[in-house]
């Protein structure tokens, strides 16, 4: 793994949280995105090396509606670059990590993503992301 790419907070209302953390970095975001096949409206800010993921869900079946439902707000789940996912990704199974995807799927700001099942990492939900080759 390279490096924290991001950290995914959930919230709320997108908008209200817009506000709040570009008075915490004192600059805007610099894009939103909705991902549709995760139910999810985010938005992005750069702060050096690392970003600050912003989601909220945009349906109650969506998987931040969950868990904002059981947990409330918050820090929802940590993003790990990583140079292969396709590798990672057999690494870590191999180890005996539960992934739930079986491919990496699309993710936000032009990532391809993997998630791996909180029950195996101390119930911290990880985000392995590889940066999709720029055609
Ligand atoms: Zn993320």
């Amino acid at each position: 793994m390279l490096k924290i790419e991001h950290i995914g907070i959930a919230v709320k209302n997108l908008e209200i949280s817009n506000e709040i953390f570009s008075k915490i970095f004192n600059k805007p975001h610099y894009k939103e995105e909705e991902v549709v096949s995760e139910g999810v409206k985010t938005s992005f800010f750069q702060l050096a090396d690392s970003k600050i993921e912003l989601l909220e869900a945009t349906h109650t079946e969506s998987p931040i509606a969950k868990f904002i439902d059981k947990k409330g707000e918050g820090i929802h789940h940590i993003a790990f670059e990583v140079e292969d996912i396709w590798a990672e990704m057999k690494r870590l199974e191999a180890e005996g990590f539960t992934l739930l995807n079986t491919e990496p799927k699309n993710g936000a700001d032009n990532k391809l993503v993997c998630f791996l099942h909180p029950k195996t990492t101390n119930s911290v939900l990880i985000e392995l992301c590889q940066e999709k080759n720029k055609a």
